[in-house]
Formats: structure tokens, C-alpha cells, sequence
């Protein structure tokens, strides 16, 4: 796992300088309505830093997938309204990405002014990291501030390409994330338990083989639980289960007890006749799910289970439902998770949508140490994996 100790924004004069800021400004839309600006609010400490230290902000961000093409749907124009209305000063929206409005107003803007640039997918390059485009990017600042945790694990332009040109720096969410996920795994207090849920063994293996190495005890719910389930010859009836990925939950359960760490999986179940939010459903007592009939939640017994482990943890590091916890019939085993890291008092990393849904659902954010803003980036640093835009940066 990299140890990350890259500069921050404060470790840089940016005083009178152009500052490009990659922010992670990819939030849900509905009839051109921003529905959360949760993201946005996130990016205001760096972008208030650099203004208050009298920088000038060059703000960019992806939104959606507009495949390289200019599309009004995709326009960034909401969220500079949103950034005019949160700050507090106007942010002028350029009218393309690296074009010459992005180019005249960023020569034309002062100390202290903030401007964002369209939406860097407009250009096909970005998603290529391809260097005439970064360098593009790069011409109209002096220095570039990476906050874009969610955006992190991709090489593109806007990410990565561009540090080869300025001297380049991480924002605070950025910062953030590092400190904390990076002491949880390099120095966990102890003993450290994971929980890992979700739909499938395939995204998430290199994460359980990764934290096996690192951790006490690993927590295992959720669809992928039944690859698991099978992998050891209990019948799974009609349960979402990767059969070509049976040697592989072999592998990683004789791996998780030769290095001696307790690898828990459901003792009961809630199943259901159909994939269907309404089906028929009950309780079994039993690993064993019946023909006809999927697992879609983890019953009573091992919510309890659970809940026993990660209350005596350290520190907790979850990511994935522990069923299909988006129909509030099979939330149960999620929400019991849940509350079990907010009782902990243990250091708690939450990743993934539905276990972060699940948290803010029951007004459990504060009582977390860390919801993390990024999915897939979160899941690849928790694999060890190197995340190009923090690589990027300048060290310590
Ligand atoms: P992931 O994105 O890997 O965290 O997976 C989240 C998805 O897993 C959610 O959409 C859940 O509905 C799904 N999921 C969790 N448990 C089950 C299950 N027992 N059967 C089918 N899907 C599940």
C-alpha cells in the first residue's frame, strides 16, 4: 500500500498565483436541479483557502458521461450558480474547456476571484489523458490543487496529466482521506475489523485479499456472501453467486485462516422467492438457503453476530450492504450494521453508496470518523492500490 505524504495546499505560496483546482463537482442532477450539492459544499474549505490567501481559482470538474462531446445536459452552468450562491462572489462559467473564453477570462482573472471551467468531458481527450490536452489545461494556471477524491483513481488530463506541467498539490478532502486511510491500514488501532457487503466477490476481492493482510477480524454480508456460502457446500438455491469465482472464495478463506484472522459470513437469513421488492420472504435459521429462494438480507442471528464484533473493534472499515438494503424490506441487516459502527466508538471508514445511504439515512454521519466521497477510489486505496491523482503530486 502507497504511503501517501504529498503537499498540501498549505505546503505552496499561491498568493497572486492562477490556481487550477480538479474538483469532484459530479453531482446528481433532476430536470437541471441540482438534487444534492453535498460534493460542492465539500470543495468549499480548499477553494475558501486559496481565495482567502488571495489565489486566483480556476475551478474544473467532470459531471456524467457526455463521451467526449459538448452537451448542454451536461453543462456545468448549475453548479457555478451553486458556487455563486455558496461563496458568496460570482464564479463566471467559461463557455468551453480549454477554448478561448476558458483562456481570456482565466488571463482576466484577479486575486481572490473564481471562475470554473466547463465540463472537462466535453473534450474526448480528458478521459485519455492525453498530454496536448493537459498541457492545454495547464497553461492557464501556475499551479494545480488536486480535491477530486472521487476522481482520483483515474489517469485523466484534469487528474493527473496535468501535474507533468505545474507543481501540483492536494486540496483538503484529498488530504483528508489520505490521513485517515492511510493510518487505518498502515497503523490500525486494534483489533481492526472490515465489513464487507455488496453484490459481488469479483469488486471486492482485491480489497478482502489486501485487508486480510492487515486485519483481525473480516466481516463478509451481502450478495457476495453466498459465492462464499457455495465456495464452502452449502446450498445457495437461486442467490446472486459467482460460480467461476468458487476456487477463488476458496483461495481467500484458507488464506484468511492461515494468517489467522476470523473470517465471519451470515448464520441466518432473510430470503425471498424472486428479485423483487414485494416478493414472499422469511427467516431461516441456516446457511443453506432452499431451491427456489435467494438470500436477500442477513437474518437477526447474524445482525447480532455482527454487531458483537464491531462493537469490540478499534477500528471498522465498511463498504457494501449487507443485502438488498435499497428496498426497506431487506434493510435490516445494513441498518443493524449501521448503528453498530456508530456505537463502536471504534475509528470508522465508511465507503460505498449504499452503506454510506444507509449511514445518513439514520443520521449516523457525525458519529463516523469517515465517510469517504469516493466509491471506486476508495475501494482501490483500500486494495493497496496506487491512485494516479494523488501519485501525482508533489511529496513531503
Ligand atoms: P456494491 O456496489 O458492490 O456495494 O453492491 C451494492 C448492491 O449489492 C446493491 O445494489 C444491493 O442491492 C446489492 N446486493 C446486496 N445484497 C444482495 C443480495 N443478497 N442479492 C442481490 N443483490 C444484493
Amino acid at each position: 500500500m502507497p504511503a501517501y505524504n504529498k503537499k498540501t495546499v498549505e505546503d505552496i505560496a499561491v498568493q497572486g498565483k492562477k490556481v487550477l483546482v480538479r474538483c469532484d463537482f459530479n453531482v446528481p442532477m433532476k430536470d437541471g436541479v441540482i438534487t444534492s450539492d453535498k460534493r460542492i459544499v465539500e470543495a468549499l474549505p480548499t477553494i475558501r483557502y486559496l481565495l482567502g490567501q488571495g489565489a486566483a481559482v480556476i475551478l474544473c470538474s467532470h459531471m456524467g458521461k457526455p463521451k467526449g462531446q459538448v452537451d448542454p445536459k451536461y453543462s456545468l452552468a448549475p453548479v457555478a450558480a451553486k458556487l455563486t450562491e455558496l461563496l458568496g462572489q460570482p464564479v463566471a462559467l467559461a463557455a468551453d474547456v480549454i477554448g478561448p473564453d476558458a483562456k481570456a477570462k482565466a488571463a482576466a482573472l484577479k486575486s481572490g476571484e473564481a471562475m470554473l471551467l466547463e465540463n472537462v468531458r466535453f473534450d474526448a481527450r480528458e478521459e485519455k489523458n492525453d498530454p496536448s490536452f493537459a498541457k492545454e489545461l495547464a497553461s492557464m494556471a501556475e499551479i494545480f490543487v488536486n480535491d477530486a477524491f472521487g476522481t482520483a483513481h483515474r489517469a485523466h488530463a484534469s487528474t493527473a496529466g496535468v501535474a507533468d506541467y505545474l507543481p501540483a498539490v492536494c486540496g483538503y478532502l484529498i488530504q483528508k482521506e489520505i490521513s485517515i486511510m492511510g493510518k487505518a491500514l498502515e497503523n490500525p488501532a486494534r483489533p481492526f475489523v472490515a465489513v464487507l457487503g455488496g453484490a459481488k466477490v469479483s469488486d471486492k476481492i482485491g480489497v478482502i485479499n489486501n485487508l486480510i493482510d492487515k486485519c483481525d477480524i473480516i466481516i463478509i454480508g451481502g450478495g457476495m456472501a453466498y459465492t462464499f456460502f457455495k465456495a464452502q457446500g452449502a446450498s445457495v438455491g437461486t442467490s446472486i453467486c459467482e460460480y467461476d469465482k468458487l476456487d477463488l472464495a476458496r483461495e481467500t478463506l484458507a488464506k484468511a485462516r492461515a494468517k489467522g484472522v476470523s473470517f465471519i459470513l451470515p448464520v441466518d437469513n432473510i430470503i425471498g422467492r424472486e428479485y423483487k421488492e414485494d416478493t414472499i420472504s422469511m427467516r431461516i435459521y441456516s446457511d443453506s438457503i432452499p431451491d427456489g429462494w435467494m438470500g436477500l438480507d442477513i437474518g437477526p442471528v447474524s445482525q447480532e453476530l455482527f454487531s458483537k464484533s464491531i462493537a469490540g473493534a478499534g477500528t471498522v472499515v465498511w463498504n457494501g450492504p449487507m443485502g438488498v438494503s435499497e428496498w426497506s424490506r431487506f434493510a435490516a441487516g445494513t441498518e443493524a450494521v449501521a448503528k453498530a459502527v456508530a456505537d463502536s466508538g471504534a475509528v470508522s471508514i465508511i465507503g460505498g453508496g449504499d452503506s454510506t445511504a444507509a449511514i445518513e439515512k439514520l443520521g449516523f454521519a457525525d458519529r463516523m470518523t469517515h465517510v469517504s466521497t469516493g466509491g471506486g477510489a476508495s475501494l482501490e486505496f483500500l486494495e493497496g492500490l496506487t491512485l494516479p491523482g494523488i501519485a501525482c503530486l508533489l511529496d513531503k
